[in-house]
């Protein structure tokens, strides 16, 4: 396997000009037009957007990649997403000393073009290196950063594969297996206004019922499985008013399903005995409150006999590396490839600090997970 030639310099060239295309979400229209320019000389690639731009409102749709191969093996897949977070607009890339920076204004985009340029990589390599491989798909994601759109949107069974790597994540040596689900809440809080300093007593503070509600929720690490926030509250015109309206914005995340619904319901549940205590035989209009609660992402958990987990951990061993199987807290495209049936596992790439302007990556990084997809592939049977 040490046999295979990466060319670094390459995948450094691509990297730089990856990230010298702007890509923010909803704006990847240029850099999916640079990949279906890239692949148009790649021998026997082919390249479908689908028509999810229509959907997430992007420039453009997914593209699903495929090469054929030249072996008779089941399909597999590798993902990246091409947008990127702001400030993200007029990257310029510093590269020195291995590492490449941003110059401090920007983010540098490695989340996720690093992974987009390993996998253009290791394509140059089966070819170069005559390596025997089935078909493998290469799915480049749009709009991941703002609520997994693109992800969302597509439509899997376009893909021939069932299984596959999502490359999206940190720690080069970690392998994730299981992602939280996650929800939002969106709470309204409806007082009576009244002048604050001429008849306060015909008041009802929205404000006071909302924070008596969120001094008794949960909140934080709840578990080792299950976390909660309140992030955002919103509420109030003027210092002489007793405020009638205020918003309260959270999110509940686990692994544990069940759990996740508890912390839900228990969270909306102190906002009701709150508001309660104000209003306690439901005899007044106001004060009340409305809820509602979304769901953001689903649970991911691939078991870890899985042939999709058995592969990587399998190449990691013939490069003489120790992998780990980990879990994050964080919702990714790789949540929604399980929902659809598509076996996902997530692949770090050595990025760091990222959704940052000190976000970095080491090229040294993106060899080492370039070599493993392209043992996976080996392996992949
Ligand atoms: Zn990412």
């Amino acid at each position: 396997m040490d046999k295979i030639k990466i060319n670094s310099r390459r995948l450094a060239d691509t990297f730089l000009n990856l990230v010298s295309i702007d890509s923010p979400s909803r704006h990847e229209g240029r850099v999916a037009k640079w990949l279906k320019d890239w692949f148009r000389d790649f021998p026997g690639a082919v390249v479908t957007e689908d028509g999810s731009a229509m959907e997430t409102g992007s420039q453009i749709g997914n593209l699903v990649v495929r090469l054929k191969g030249n072996k008779d093996r089941p399909p597999l897949f590798f993902n990246a997403h091409m947008d990127t977070v702001e400030p993200g607009t007029g990257i310029k890339p510093v590269f020195s000393n291995g590492i490449f920076r941003s110059d401090g204004t920007t983010v540098l985009g490695g989340d996720d073009k690093a992974a987009i340029a390993i996998l253009l990589e290791a394509a140059n390599c089966l070819q170069e290196n005559k390596l025997d491989f089935g078909p493998v798909e290469m799915v480049f994601t749009t709009c991941e950063e703002i609520g997994l759109l693109g992800a969302k949107a597509l439509d899997a069974s376009m893909l021939w594969a069932e299984a596959g790597y999502a490359l999206d994540s940190t720690d080069p040596d970690a392998v994730i297996n299981r992602a939280p689900s996650a929800v939002r809440f969106h709470v309204e809080v409806h007082g009576r206004s009244a002048h604050a300093g001429i008849n306060p007593e015909k008041g009802i503070s929205a404000v006071k019922i909302a924070a008596d509600a969120v001094s008794s929720a949960p909140q934080g690490r709840i578990d080792d499985e299950t976390t909660c926030n309140i992030g955002i509250i919103k509420g109030g015109t003027a210092t002489n008013i007793i405020p009638d309206f205020v918003t309260v914005e959270g999110e509940v995340r686990s692994h544990d399903a069940a759990m996740l619904r508890k912390i839900q319901d228990e969270l909306i549940g102190c906002f009701y005995t709150s508001v309660r205590k104000y209003n306690p035989k439901n005899e007044t209009k106001k004060p009340y409150i409305t809820s509602t609660v979304k769901d953001d992402y689903p649970l991911m958990n691939v078991p870890e006999d899985h042939p999709v987990v058995d592969a990587v951990l399998r190449a990691g061993e013939r490069l003489g590396r120790s992998l780990r199987l980990e879990k994050t807290g964080g919702g990714s495209d790789a949540n929604i490839f399980n929902q659809k049936g598509l076996a996902t596992v997530i692949l770090g790439i050595g990025m760091q600090k990222v959704h940052t302007t000190e976000e970095f990556i080491a090229l040294s990084d993106m060899e080492k997970t370039c070599r493993l997809v392209l043992e996976i592939i080996q392996c992949w049977k």
